[in-house]
């Protein structure tokens, strides 16, 4: 049987199979990393897929649950990224498999936009519910997160009659025409794909390793300033990730996000809450922006909302998001009855099973076994955690200047011992852990353990390239 053959076959639906046992929760190398089965996979991967998709580790999974990924050589990876966020409570959830195969049974598609379904209503109910602020809301569901960023933009631009909007510097907000113009980091989301909104403009956020040079005053000034210079009034929304993820778990100074919520009411634009990444309980909070205390008028979520599946959602006041004419706002696959489903399942879990803690928790864990790390000689400038979302900043201790380099090498030593942990951050300097939220504590401490060998060696490494050029 050919390779390609074998991988349709195992995975055919309509085959009927004893229940796969438990995947062991440890560590375990098999084969070097990537393996020759995930080898021989990508081969085949380049001769069929555009390689505008890139891989951050180019190895093939078999199962994936709680902390582990099993790939097609038996290498047990830890799973500090959770597939960038989405499967908090592990990739083969218990409570999400029985209500997806419920489900399954029922049907699988109708279109929300032609016939109805309850389930749609259960996830915008409790979205309506724990969304902060006490505003009566309603909520908008749709797949993935650049298409509801997408859609938040929408709706401000409706309720406001306004067209501009105000993004931050590091932002990620997706990959659609919309959302590229709101990211602001050029290479790879943008380059080439221009040109973008002229309506967007960007500002910095206070934050930086070892606090900011700059006070948030002084951040809020320069916001409004950029307001007053582009005509205030003409503004729909200013977006902001409560802790900007793809710029290296990046938490904006205390007080930052109350200030441009100030700003907004003055001028009467719209606070966008991307909580995308952020959201969902992932930091100890079911959203981020709790931490501040600060209410937006629209809440995105996404990724972690349904554990992997393809959701979600726009949260606001109801004259916000009713201000649009029926049939505005939509999309075939919006509200897919499979992922909501599979939401639901993640909310029965995030209210009874002290998921909020345990991410508290792996935040601990990380600052606790991570931070003796910063400026000990170890080209660790940052670590920074707000629950499960963790960064380690690497650059030089004296002058704070991003080391990129070292953030890749660290994370390749990762991979070889079998610890998936990936790279980010502005200036690609940062780790960024995101593992699944019940992930055991031990396994992650398994996994933080392989880092700190990585982060020593590559300080080893990187002390006799520089003992090597001085020599010279
Ligand atoms: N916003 C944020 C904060 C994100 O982290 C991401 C994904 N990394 C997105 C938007 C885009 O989400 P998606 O990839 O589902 O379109």
């Amino acid at each position: 049987m050919s390779t390609a053959n074998h991988l349709v076959a195992g995975s055919d639906p309509l085959r009927t199979l004893p229940p796969l046992p438990a995947l062991k929760q440890s560590r375990y190398l098999a084969t070097e990393i990537p393996g020759p089965r995930s080898h021989e996979f990508m081969v085949e991967r380049r001769a069929q897929v555009s390689s505008g998709f890139g891989t951050q580790l180019p190895v093939f999974i078999e199962r994936a649950d709680g902390g582990i990924l099993l790939d097609v050589d038996g290498n047990r990876i830890i799973d500090l990224a959770s597939g960038l966020g989405p499967t908090s409570l592990g990739a083969s959830n218990e409570r999400v498999r029985e209500r997806l195969q419920a489900q399954l049974d029922r049907f699988t598609h109708t279109c929300f936009m032609t016939t109805e379904y309850q389930s749609y209503v259960e996830v915008c109910r409790w979205l309506n519910e724990r969304a902060p602020g006490n505003a009566e809301k309603r909520t908008a569901l749709f797949s993935t997160g650049a298409e509801a960023n997408e859609n938040a933009v929408k709706i401000a631009r409706y309720f406001t009659g306004r067209a501009k909007v105000l993004a931050f510097d590091g932002a990620y907000h997706g990959r659609t025409h919309m959302t590229m113009s709101l990211t602001s980091k050029a290479h790879p989301y943008k380059t080439g794909f221009g040109p973008f909104s002229n309506d967007v403009i960007h500002v910095p956020v206070p934050t930086s390793p070892r606090g900011s040079a700059d006070t948030v005053d002084h951040s809020l000034d320069r916001v409004r300033a950029a307001l007053l210079e582009n005509d205030a009034t003409s503004f729909a929304a200013m977006i902001i990730e409560p802790i900007l993820g793809e710029a290296g778990c990046l938490i904006p100074q205390e007080g930052f996000l109350a200030g441009l919520r100030e700003i907004a009411d003055e001028y009467g634009i719209l606070l966008i809450a991307d909580e995308v990444q952020s959201g969902m309980g992932r930091t100890g909070r079911i959203w981020a922006i709790e931490y501040e205390n600060v209410v937006p008028d629209l809440l995105v979520a996404a990724k972690a909302l349904a554990n992997g599946m393809p959701l979600s959602s726009v949260t606001g006041p109801a004259d916000v998001m009713n201000a649009v004419h029926p049939a505005g706002l939509g999309g075939t696959y919006a509200g897919n009855p499979l992922s909501c489903e599979a939401a639901l399942a993640v909310f029965e879990q995030l209210d009874t099973e002290g998921v909020l803690d345990k991410a508290t928790e792996l935040g601990r864990i990380a600052v606790e076994m991570l931070r003796p790390l910063v400026g000990a000689g170890q080209g660790v400038i940052d670590v920074r955690a707000r629950g499960a979302m963790i960064g380690i900043e690497f650059g030089d201790e004296d002058t704070l200047e991003p080391a990129s380099g070292r953030a890749k090498a660290v994370s390749a030593y990762c991979h070889a011992n079998g610890v998936l942990a990936l790279t980010n951050g502005v200036h690609e300097n940062v780790i960024r852990l995101l593992p699944p939220i019940v992930i055991e504590p031990t396994l992650f401490r398994d996994g933080l353990q392989v880092i700190i060998g990585g982060i020593r060696e590559t300080a080893l490494k990187a002390a006799e390239e520089k003992a090597d050029v001085s020599g010279r």
